[in-house]
């Protein structure tokens, strides 16, 4: 699917026929928010058009489709032999040509985080080892098994980010991911291990906030907890129905965001035409009361030829009758 993250599709950048390894390029990134996409194994590409979409509301969506060839060949890359010597712009660039999105479901582009950095002071990197649901176990189990990875990744961010320190969040609830993890950032003062109490977003209720989207009633279905929903896609896996519940929620937060843009827009529009009449009101002002000093001035200059001329007519008098 070209468009397996929030922001614009990704573009194909491979024809039909052409022959693709495993991890290369088939559709490049386009525009500020996007990311590009790899072939999932080697193969022949075999169609690129609309498909239906694997997931329960069943609607289409652009795809590159490869017939697989079995052979699961990789295409060759080179490997960085330190990752950490690279520039902060060079970790963006990788991560960005990676295609690497975040997990949490809004998979938004990494790289546009990293560099974030460049734009603004970053202090301190907060690293969510927490999970949002109970039964959730895959941040867990990754601190558990792979927490050196997770130290590395969190030491290339900070550097990325130009953070001077990295916190990371694990619930009380997780004491085995937390000894892994402080194990790991021993030899790293920079990354501090903090325990937060174990907490889950209650009251979501997914059946009722579909209802309300469906009616159009978005801001009730935010008051029932639709920023909280993380669209992890649980509550449709199990729905008896088979409620396409995931876009209902998807289609309510695009919503939710373009009318929070209209309305930014708006906003912004006001205070510009605010703006330009308080430019124009100040500068009929400014102009009023330069007319008025030049006219004070002339004034002033016409008094002071005035006595001028008196005082010269009184010494010629003067003059005349000493004579
Ligand atoms: S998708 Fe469903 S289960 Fe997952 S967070 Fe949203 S409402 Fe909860």
């Amino acid at each position: 699917m070209l468009a397996q993250h929030v922001g614009a599709p990704a573009r194909p950048v491979v024809l039909v026929g052409q022959k693709v390894k495993k991890g290369e390029l088939i559709a490049a990134a386009h525009g500020n928010i996007s990311a590009p996409l790899h072939a999932s194994t080697s193969g022949t590409i075999s169609a690129i058009g609309e498909i239906t979409a694997p997931h329960a509301s069943g609607l289409p969506g652009m795809a590159i489709s490869i017939d697989a060839d079995g052979d699961d060949a990789w295409l060759e890359s080179e490997r960085v032999s330190d990752p950490f010597a690279l520039s902060p712009g060079e970790i963006a660039a990788r991560v960005a040509a990676a295609g690497v999105v975040g997990l949490g479901g809004a998979t938004f582009p990494s790289s546009v985080k990293l560099n974030l950095g460049r734009r603004s002071k970053i202090d301190t990197l907060i690293i969510n080892g927490s999970e949002c649901e109970p039964y959730l176990s895959c941040d867990d189990r990754l601190m558990r098994d792979r927490a050196a990875d997770v130290v590395s990744g969190i030491r290339l961010m900070l550097i990325a980010t130009g953070a001077r320190q990295a916190r990371v969040g694990i619930e009380d609830n997780k004491p085995e991911a937390i000894a892994a993890m402080r194990e790991a950032v021993r030899r790293f003062g920079e990354i501090i291990v903090e325990l937060v109490p174990a907490r889950y977003p209650m009251g979501l209720l997914p059946l009722e906030m579909s209802a309300r989207i469906r009616h159009g009633e978005m801001e009730s279905a935010v008051a029932l907890g639709l920023s909280d929903c993380i669209a992890c896609g649980c509550c449709a896996y199990v729905c008896p129905a088979h409620i396409p519940l995931v876009q209902y929620f998807y289609h309510a937060k695009g919503e939710l965001s373009a009318r929070q843009r209209t309305q930014l827009r708006s906003e912004a529009t006001r205070k510009m035409a605010q703006a330009r009449q308080e430019r124009l009101e100040r500068e009929a002002r400014e102009k009023a009361e330069a007319a008025a000093r030049r006219k004070a001035e002339r004034s002033a200059q016409q008094a002071a030829l005035k006595t001028v001329a008196v005082a010269a007519a009184v010494t010629r008098i003067a003059a005349g009758e000493s004579a």
